[in-house]
């Protein structure tokens, strides 16, 4: 599939492989946020996957795509922390052994839950660039498959089952928003919705903080942003200088790409815990934290906003809950 263009059918194929290990997740109608917004909001529910994350879609898909062979080597990955919690998973599911690198600005208990979840954590440099350079030595050392965490068809078309199951529950929706990093996540969405709905409006939304995607469309090619510490650690990182697959598809299919800052995170976050109880990580917050300060234009009637993850330590929940 490398060398060709990814296609609604490719996520219709990932369906197989990734309801052996990930589950459909709900559409939950956000009754306050609707009253407060006068719309229809609709949180999918990602965080509710075994991992705290939409992750395990992706690391499904591709590890269920490599031969016998190559998987018995076992797989290594480089991440933010969630990615590489998913590819831990499914090597535990598969029998086979994984690591993780991760650079130091990994929080701990990323770290912990990849432990959890079966993975051995190799902390290696300053960036998640600088992790992919010893995933890609082990690659070569130890005949590892390297597990990308969004320049990928494979990963891509995992996570656009998102897009399908909300368009299955919701086929008129009018928008949907989607937190933004590598962009493996909203490229897979954002294929399915516009292939199925063209009319549906896909943002992505990232912190204001080194928010690599948005940075590089805007200077109309790949470039380097420095990670700088954000409560959605889950979007840092870079998006490759050698981006094969992501940046063209955000260029070609996402409406808009809009910021929101590290108060309105914050903000989001305890919203979402105060109004409908679920805990959610920053990342997760920032499609409601653009809703809750009126960045959105628009948007249409209804909306999917999609909880990513809840992977979040509980001092730094505790943080964010005392500061307002
Ligand atoms: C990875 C991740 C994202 C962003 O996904 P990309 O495919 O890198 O854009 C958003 N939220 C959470 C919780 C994540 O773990």
């Amino acid at each position: 599939m490398n060398s060709k263009k990814l296609e609604l059918k490719d996520i219709y194929l990932a369906k197989n492989n990734v309801y052996k290990i990930a589950r459909k997740t709900p559409l939950f109608k956000s009754i306050d946020l609707s009253k407060k917004l006068s719309k229809e909001i609709y949180y999918k529910l990602e965080f509710l996957q075994d991992t705290g994350s939409f992750k395990l879609r992706g690391a499904s898909n591709f590890a269920l795509n490599l031969s016998e062979n190559k998987l018995k080597n076992g797989l290594v990955t480089y991440s933010t922390g969630n990615h590489g919690r998913a590819v831990s998973h499914v090597a535990k599911e598969l029998g086979i052994d994984a690591k993780v690198c991760l650079s130091k600005n990994v929080p701990e208990n990323k770290k912990e839950g990849i432990r959890k979840s079966g993975g051995d954590v190799i902390v290696y440099g300053n960036s998640q660039d600088e992790a992919k350079i010893k995933a890609d030595e082990l690659r070569s050392k130890e005949g590892r498959s390297v597990v990308p965490p969004f320049d990928d068809p494979y990963i891509i078309a995992g996570q656009g089952t998102i897009g399908t199951e909300i368009l299955n529950k919701i086929p008129d929706i009018d928008s949907i928003l989607v937190p933004l990093s590598g962009g493996g996540l909203i490229s897979g969405i954002a294929l399915a919705v516009k292939s199925i709905n063209p009319a549906c409006k896909v943002y992505g939304v990232s912190m204001d903080r080194g928010a690599a995607m948005y940075e590089s469309i805007k200077a109309d090619k790949e470039v380097e942003v420095d990670e700088v510490d954000t409560l959605a650690d889950s979007l840092q990182g870079g998006i490759l200088l050698d981006n094969k697959y992501t940046f063209k598809m955000v260029k070609k299919y996402v409406d808009e790409i809009v910021l929101v800052t590290e108060d309105e995170i914050s903000a989001a976050v305890r919203h979402i815990f105060y109004k409908d109880h679920f805990v959610v990580e920053g990342a997760a917050a920032v499609g409601t934290a653009a809703l809750l300060s009126d960045k959105i234009n628009n948007s249409g009637e209804k909306i999917a906003v999609v909880l990513t993850g809840k992977n979040i330590s509980n001092e730094d929940f505790m943080s964010v809950l005392s500061q307002h």
